[in-house]
């Protein structure tokens, strides 16, 4: 689940550089200054985990972004789908280099117990 194409982390190895060309965008500069943002993702992943047919499973956050890069800030897209994660009690894992994840751990804490 990533909130956001682009990262504003900027890491020089970041595999996830090229798919920004998908987008239009350069693999340079543009991957980290026009972060692009889903908006919908939580009312999408709250359709998706609500069908019959999903099977539980553990939800990987980040991957080819960070999803507490500095944009999570303003729009709280992870915090959001992680209060629905919360309430399906479906479990998930988290990959970041940001502090903002402290903000959320009242949520992790739910997870945890
Ligand atoms: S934090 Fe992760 S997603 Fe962001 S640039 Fe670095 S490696 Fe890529």
């Amino acid at each position: 689940m990533n909130p956001c194409r682009g990262c504003e982390h900027g890491c020089a190895y970041c595999f996830a550089r090229p798919y920004h060309e998908h987008l239009g965008f350069s693999s340079g500069l543009d991957f980290e200054t026009k972060i692009m943002v889903k908006r919908r993702a939580p009312e999408l992943l709250l359709a998706e985990l609500s069908k019959p047919a999903w099977p539980p499973e553990p939800i990987a956050f980040s991957g080819a972004t960070d999803c507490y890069q500095p944009a999570g800030r303003d729009f709280k897209i992870t915090r959001r789908c992680l209060e629905i994660a919360v309430e399906l009690r479906n479990p998930v894992s988290l990959i970041t280099k940001n502090r903002l994840i402290t903000r959320d751990l009242d949520l992790l804490a739910k997870f945890a117990s």
